[in-house]
């Protein structure tokens, strides 16, 4: 999909920053097509700075950089949703957003595996990656794996060995998030539903 830089007459396109792992929105930049091409070549969010007047990455003097996981258009092309994985507080002021907002993530290591699952299904070949030679197989084939481990589950919880059920509710777990993320739905989403039935 094409982004839309001659929309503003600046040819500047918003961006917003949103850590992929919590969701949280981390700040709002420009992006014009050099910032653009730069931070897909480098894998690092580079801006352009309205007040510094020049390519400006982010992090380039405190360390404080954004790596790149995924870019997503809007609906009309002309606003960019990237997210990343921030190295340190976004915000110059100290806090992790520009808003003075923390940002921290709601499931621990879930959260870290959701990201992992995520940057399986978009970088790697799929010879290398079981993720991502799964996900290419389809929805079905993902919700079958999930029907499969849960299977296996109820093998092992009729037995008495805790470590093959343990090993097997860690596969249905993780079968479980990939079918999520297939879906375009994250572990947060599951629990705000769980949330509202109290
Ligand atoms: P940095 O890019 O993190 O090395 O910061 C360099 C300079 O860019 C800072 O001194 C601020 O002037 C500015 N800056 C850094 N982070 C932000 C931000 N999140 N929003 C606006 N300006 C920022
Ligand atoms: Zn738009
Ligand atoms: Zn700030
Ligand atoms: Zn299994």
């Amino acid at each position: 999909m094409k982004i839309d830089f001659k929309k503003n007459i600046d040819g500047l396109v918003p961006a917003i920053i949103q850590d992929s792992e919590t969701k949280t929105v981390l700040m709002l930049g420009y992006m014009n097509k050099e910032a653009y091409k730069k931070t897909i070549k480098t894998k690092v969010v580079t801006f352009y700075s309205r007040s510094k007047q020049r390519l400006w990455t982010k992090g380039e003097k405190s360390g404080h950089y954004l790596h790149l996981v995924n870019i997503k258009m809007d609906c009309d092309n002309d606003t960019l949703l990237i997210q990343v994985k921030p190295n340190g507080p976004t915000c110059h002021k100290g806090s992790d957003t520009c808003w003075g907002e923390s940002n921290i993530p709601s499931y621990g290591f879930i959260s870290k595996l959701e990201t992992i699952i995520t940057n399986r299904i978009e970088e790697s070949d799929l010879n290398q990656s079981y993720v991502a030679s799964l996900f290419s197989k389809g929805i079905n084939k993902i919700a079958q794996k999930v029907g499969e481990e849960a299977v296996e589950v109820i093998i092992e919880a009729k037995d008495n060995n805790n470590d093959l059920f343990l090993n097997e509710t860690a596969d249905l777990l993780f079968h479980y998030l990939i079918l999520l993320q297939a879906k375009g739905y994250s572990i947060n989403d599951v629990v705000k539903v769980l949330k509202k039935r109290h």
